[in-house]
């Protein structure tokens, strides 16, 4: 039973109608993210739930869907191909921007949970954590997940980090008010029975296409190595210039198809 690996992907936008330039190559036109869905059906490859992830209960190769910043598009485009193949996935949302343009309204969160899609925070307004003050870091946490819990009626324990930002303090911040799972931007595969936090996570990336998309899924292992250096690279680049210039870089060297969140999801 040993040796069995789960990739997680990260989702944003799914449509290239309404994206904004600073998404970038993250914006999918709709027709790859069909196709991407597509072929996981057809070579019936296990997508499974995050409660299947989470317990090990899962066969190598498995994939699981999530979907960060909250954009509309989680509810027009994504929702009907997921129920169309009956693929779970989790949803991570920005109460400060939910019903904001080009990002889900709460009828549209209620209708994905309502679906059966797990609903996450993604942080209050998409602020970068790192270098916060503990009780900016904590209000972040905190704030985010008690609007969605009030507007769901039910618990939330899983985060993403924006931007795959804020470290171990972010980490532990979030263990103490109560997070159970932490997803972040660093890109890798997941052994069972040795979930690490944060969780790494694949975006998925246009210019990546579908044949970029098979070979994260089938974790071949020269791909994962290419995306585990460009991280690297993008990370330190973000530590020696800090985030905001490293911000400002991004959307200046890497005009669409580019570099949306900071690169680094
Ligand atoms: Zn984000």
């Amino acid at each position: 039973m040993s040796g069995a690996h789960a990739v997680v992907l990260m989702y944003h936008r799914v449509s290239l109608d309404g994206a904004r330039p600073e998404e970038g190559d993250f914006a999918l036109p709709t027709w790859l993210f069909e196709g991407q869905m597509r072929r996981l059906a057809s070579e019936g490859r296990p997508v499974v739930s995050l409660s299947q992830f989470v317990s090990g209960r899962f066969e190598d190769g498995s994939v699981v869907l999530t979907f960060d910043d909250g954009c509309d598009t989680d509810a027009t485009i994504a929702l009907p191909r997921l129920l169309e193949m009956r693929f779970p996935a989790a949803f991570f949302v920005n109460p400060a921007t939910v019903g904001t343009r080009g990002r889900l309204g709460w009828p549209q969160v209620e209708r994905l949970a309502a679906a059966g899609m797990r609903i996450g925070s993604h942080g209050l307004d998409h602020s970068l954590l790192d270098g916060l003050a503990p009780g900016e870091l904590e209000r972040q946490l905190t704030l985010s997940r008690r609007f969605i819990e009030e507007r769901l009626g039910s618990e939330v324990d899983i985060l993403s980090l924006p931007g795959g930002t804020g470290g171990r303090a972010a980490l532990e911040t979030a263990r103490r008010v109560g997070y159970r799972l932490v997803f972040g931007s660093r890109p890798g595969r997941v052994a069972r029975g040795r979930l690490i936090l944060p969780v790494p996570r694949h975006a998925v990336r246009q210019r990546h296409g579908l044949e970029g998309f098979r070979a994260t899924v089938e974790q071949r292992l020269g791909f994962h190595l290419v995306q585990a250096l460009r991280y690297r690279a993008l990370q330190a680049l973000r530590t020696v210039i800090g985030p905001k210039a490293y911000v400002r870089w991004s959307q200046r060297m890497a005009p669409p198809p580019g570099d949306g969140d900071g690169g680094l999801g």
